[in-house]
């Protein structure tokens, strides 16, 4: 197995001068064109835990979608693992606010749902299902439907979906902000184990500066729209213990609540 130093040097996710402009449509549209994100780099190693931060409408969710597939960008190229991203595949899994499951299969046939669509066989689905949702601390309530679950554990059935294709890279928009703040705690903590344990490239919206510097190994946050990074930092925080104890968390936190700051206040058209 490849050691996290090997695997660090594999560029899993790169972005190179990516600009994407929403346009109307209708050509009978009365909408504005808006400019979401303007000449965005980066370069993701895998297994990097990814955090972006940044005001509402900065264009955050559009930069998933992007490395998504499931937008394009008006300029620049997006790669990930090195080919031109051309749409969805399995090599990606994407992780909502809202969990979306399907309301009308229970929760194992919904972590399932995605092997179904490719083909793979009933007995190794089910089989991927259950050991997801053991992960994710729902063993016991695999036959139950979504409906019969609370928000927190929806949205780790969610995350289970989303693992299932076994994806290098997990792309997570704002996943924990419908939570309680324990449930969000508690779930945090248990994303910490997960990618530990998995080694998978992690991009990872969230609102809370808190979130970002508990999780993140490298701190990104964007300016208000059109969106652009203003802060690309990696985080020295250890991992092995929980970093909100180490001596060196709150001058992170302020140094990424600095840039957030900066970055709500600043005027787009003057900057
Ligand atoms: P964030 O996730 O940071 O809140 P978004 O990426 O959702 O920001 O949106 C960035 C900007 O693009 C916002 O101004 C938003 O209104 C606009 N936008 C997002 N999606 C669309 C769309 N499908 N059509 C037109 N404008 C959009
Ligand atoms: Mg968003």
């Amino acid at each position: 197995m490849p050691s996290r130093a090997d695997t660090l040097t594999a560029a899993a996710v790169r972005l190179v001068g990516v600009s994407l402009t929403y346009r109307p449509r209708s050509r009978w549209s009365k909408a504005e064109p808006v400019e979401a994100l303007r000449g965005i780099g980066a370069d993701v190693g895998a297994g990097e835990f990814v955090t972006i931060v940044g005001p509402s409408g900065c264009g955050k969710s559009t930069l998933l979608r992007l490395v998504a597939g499931f937008a394009a960008p008006t300029s620049g190229t997006v790669t990930v693992g090195g080919e031109p991203v051309a749409g969805p595949g399995p090599d990606r899994g994407v992780v909502f606010q809202q969990p979306r499951l399907f309301p009308w299969l229970n929760v194992r046939r919904n972590v399932e749902f995605g092997l179904r669509m490719t083909g793979v066989p009933k007995r190794v689905r089910t089989a991927r299902a259950d050991e997801l949702l053991t992960l994710v601390g729902l063993g016991q309530v695999a036959g139950r439907r979504p409906y019969e679950l609370s928000g927190g554990m929806q949205q780790r059935a969610a995350i289970a979906r989303a693992l299932a294709p076994d994806p290098a890279i997990l792309l997570m928009d704002e996943p924990f902000a419908a939570l309680d703040a324990l449930t969000r705690e508690r779930l945090q903590e248990e994303l910490r184990r997960l990618w530990q344990a998995t080694g998978k490239t992690v991009l990872f919206v969230t609102h809370s500066v808190d979130e970002a510097v508990y999780l993140g190994t490298r701190l990104l946050v964007m300016s208000r729209g059109p969106g652009t990074i203003v802060l690309d930092q990696p985080s020295e925080l250890p991992r092995a213990a929980d970093p909100r104890t180490h001596p060196d968390f709150p001058s992170v936190r302020e140094t990424v609540a600095a840039a957030v700051r900066r970055a709500a206040s600043s005027d787009p058209e003057v900057s």
